[in-house]
């Protein structure tokens, strides 16, 4: 019967407990929040791995001290056997002290037996953020195995040579346990297996294991149901589903699921891919789309080596530029629309026309010409990264489409960059250069066209508006030329600003809100536009971001801090150390620490004077890369802030494991507070958890002396806001400092 709750997935639960009322008290306080729960109980080490093995748990939750076994014991298996798995301590008691060591430990979270009504919300949250993270690796390697694929279904061009080339990366790129792919006798009606790879029962391969697309017992297996009925077959749990033939076999070998997707040529079965997974569940809905995909691209490369290969290539690619031609690009783009399509994702498709090539035929030659669309289309080839998304329409006509995109500026800006390299250097055709410049005209999906007839009209149509007029490159939509060149057009504004290090600083005081001296200050970046008129960094900064420019600002903000901090001290001022927002794109790059280090030409052992403030949600990417550059910055004298906190979303664990000093919260829930008792308790807890791990506190946009008195209370360390001084040019520091 299909309750209320049928459609909340279970939760697989292992409880690492002794007391047996503890672990029915702790079930309870779960079912009650309304999760649904499978579980198992050890309170042994053999126990406990062997749970870890078999029962494969979401979530482990631990006591702390049990008489055969004890929880960190668990945590260091939990870690070195199931490294994706959440580990909650659940205790009766735990000192502040071990909690934290828990933490480093890579503990997820800790919960009270005195507060098990926080139990359910913590489980939930250490499940999805385990579940995210396991998302995002997935995506990783789902790019990586399409990107391979495709570079298989491009080159390979030899049908079992191809088979095999896509089994293998199934197995090593794509994670499965096992892959095969056979072809149909249509006499027989039997599955002629021609390439495999990975782990086959038997360890003879597949051929030992029979298949066919006959209504009898033999073409009972998933590939015969797939053949059949040209619809992928899966048994996401082969260890019940009698359905499945051979399954012993499987199960002995450790396969739990397994697919079968068929290969459709010309609306015919004409082979299948079957597949080995050793994880129940493993062909979920975005696996199972991801693979009929691949199938279904195996199967247009077969329809064309079954079209006679080499007639059909002639009539899918250029001869001249060996791009594709504009049937098979017709083809591909209708294919790529329609996975936008239901991806809800944006395309653009770009034609790219030469100009005055028709002179340089006429002048050098038409064997010249023919070199220099071969030049052309290699250098577009190696600027588009992927031949498949490119094409050569007419003479001095080329087509790139753009999948995936996050707007129009994006667009521009990848034309402009792709102008600079297909472009900028001249042509050498037999000892002579020829310059080229090109026209662009561009169509987005959804907007401009559904489907790849409209929007390569509507691309032909700004190209055609683009050649009449001066401009290098033309949207579809009006109003987008008109917010594009905006955007562009404040692009070079900035990059000259940077180029010519017009950035400056402001800085704005932090005070001991006890003392309410100043004990510090963050520097903040501003830019005047050419006409005097200062620009808002929420408009600039993520301008800097999207085009790499903040490399450059940033490092000049941490000189200019440092400069300003020497000429400070050279003054015989005491200057407070300043701080430095510093963004995701500089701490990602490898030589972050250098790049710190060569902005700061540091002397002595106070980091220039300079700390740095990092917003939360950015330490996530790679939490050990960064937990390793920021200790590496903090030996040479800088201090590290986690600014906006509050909202991101790191973990406790996480948060035990940065090098930090401080924490400072975000100005929304400091201007929330004397309002909104849901806000000052949020404040309040970020407080007494940065207290525990011995962090300083600063609450950020302190605007009345209401907030500051509250904060006091609450006893926050320092704050920062309109109350007691906007951000302002360095003179008036120095005049505040003098006092
Ligand atoms: P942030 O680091 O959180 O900086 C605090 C922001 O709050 C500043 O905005 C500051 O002017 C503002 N603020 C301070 N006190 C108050 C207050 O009492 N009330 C209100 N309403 N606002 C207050 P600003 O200068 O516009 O900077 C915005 C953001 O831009 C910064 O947030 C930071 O994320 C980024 N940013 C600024 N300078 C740099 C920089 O040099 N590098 C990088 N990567 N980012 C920067
Ligand atoms: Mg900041
Ligand atoms: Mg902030």
């Amino acid at each position: 019967m299909a309750g209320p709750q049928a459609n909340i997935p279970v939760l697989r639960l292992l409880l690492t407990e002794d007391n047996p009322a503890d672990a029915e008290l702790e079930l309870r306080e779960l079912k009650r929040a309304g999760l649904r729960i499978a579980h198992r109980i050890a309170d042994t080490e053999q126990g406990f791995v062997s749970a870890l093995r078999e029962f494969s748990p979401d979530v482990i939750l631990s006591d702390f001290s049990m008489p055969g076994f004890d929880g960190m014991a668990a945590l260091a298996l939990a870690r070195d056997l199931a490294p994706d798995t959440p580990f909650v301590f659940v205790s009766g008691t735990l000192g502040e002290e071990y909690a934290i060591r828990a933490l480093r430990n890579g503990a997820t979270d800790y919960v009270l037996k005195t507060n098990l009504m926080r139990l359910p919300a913590a489980v939930e949250r250490a499940f999805t953020e385990s579940k995210e993270r396991r998302e995002r690796r997935r995506l990783t390697r789902i790019r990586e195995f399409s990107s391979r694929i495709n570079w298989a279904l491009v080159r390979l061009r030899e049908r079992d040579e191809l088979f095999a080339a896509i089994s293998r990366i199934a197995v090593e790129v794509g994670g499965l346990r096992g892959a095969r792919i056979g072809m149909l006798d249509p006499g027989t009606k039997d599955v002629i297996w021609r390439a495999w790879f990975g782990s086959w029962p038997e360890g003879s391969g597949p051929d030992a294991l029979q298949a066919s697309a006959r209504e009898d017992e033999s073409g009972s297996g998933l590939a015969g149901k797939a053949l059949r009925a040209l619809a992928p077959a899966i048994s996401n749990d082969i260890a019940n589903d009698s359905g499945v033939r051979s399954r012993e076999k499987f199960l002995s070998f450790g396969v739990k699921a397994m697919a079968a997707f068929p290969l459709v040529v010309d609306g015919a079965a004409a082979g299948v891919l079957g597949l080995l997974a050793s994880e129940v569940g493993y062909f979920d809905q975005d696996e199972v789309n991801l693979l009929a995909e691949l199938a279904a691209n195996v199967s247009f490369a077969l329809e064309l080596m079954h079209k006679q290969d080499r007639i059909t290539y002639l009539a899918l690619y250029d001869p001249l530029t060996g791009l594709p031609n504009r049937t098979l690009f017709h083809e591909r783009l209708t294919q790529s629309l329609q996975s936008a399509g239901r991806n809800h994702t944006s395309l653009a498709l770009v034609l790219i026309d030469l100009e005055r090539f028709k002179a340089i035929n006429h002048t050098l030659g038409q064997q010249a010409g023919d070199g220099v669309l071969q030049a052309v289309a290699q250098r577009l080839e190696s600027a588009a990264g992927d031949i498949n998304r490119l094409a050569r329409l007419g003479s001095n006509l080329f087509a790139v489409m753009l999948r995936q995109i996050g707007g129009a500026a994006e667009v521009a800006r990848w034309l402009e960059q792709v102008s600079v390299q297909v472009f900028g250097t001249p042509f050498t055709v037999d000892e002579r250069e020829a310059r080229l410049a090109s026209k662009a005209g561009i169509a987005i999906f959804p907007e401009d066209g559904a489907d790849a007839d409209a929007l390569l009209r509507n691309a032909e149509a700004s190209l055609k508006r683009a050649k009449q007029t001066a401009e290098a490159y033309l949207f579809y939509a009006p109003h987008i030329n008109a917010r594009v060149s905006e955007e562009v057009e404040l692009e070079h504004r900035l990059r000259k600003a940077v180029e010519r290090g017009e950035l400056f600083l402001h800085f704005q005081p932090k005070l001991d809100l006890v003392t309410r001296r100043i004990v510090g200050l963050e520097a903040l970046m501003r830019w005047k536009a050419p006409d005097g008129v200062p620009v808002l960094p929420v408009t600039f900064i993520p301008v800097l971001e999207q085009t790499g420019l903040i490399l450059e600002a940033g490092r000049q903000a941490i000189a200019a801090a440092t400069g300003t901090y020497r000429s400070w001290q050279a003054q015989g001022l005491e200057p407070p150390r300043i701080a430095v927002n510093v963004s995701q794109l500089q701490l990602r790059r490898k030589s972050f620490v250098e790049d710190v280090r060569a902005a700061l030409r540091a002397d002595g052992a106070d980091g220039g004077g300079v700390d740095l403030e990092i917003t939360e949600s950015l330490l996530m990417h790679d939490v050990d890369e960064s937990v390793r550059k920021l200790a590496a910055l903090r030996d040479i004298g800088l201090r590290i802030s986690l600014d906006d906190f509050g909202t991101g979303f790191s973990s406790l664990a996480y948060l035990s494991r940065l090098p930090l000093d401080a924490l400072k919260i975000d100005r929304g829930f400091v201007q929330g507070m004397t309002e909104n008792p849901h806000d000052t308790s949020i404040v309040g807890t970020i407080i007494s958890l940065a207290q525990a791990l011995r962090l300083k506190v600063v609450a950020e946009g302190v605007e009345t002396e209401q907030q500051a008195q509250l904060l006091r209370l609450l006893r926050c360390d320092q704050a920062q806001g309109f109350l007691f001084s906007r951000p302002v040019p360095a003179e008036d520091i120095e005049a505040l400092l003098e006092k």
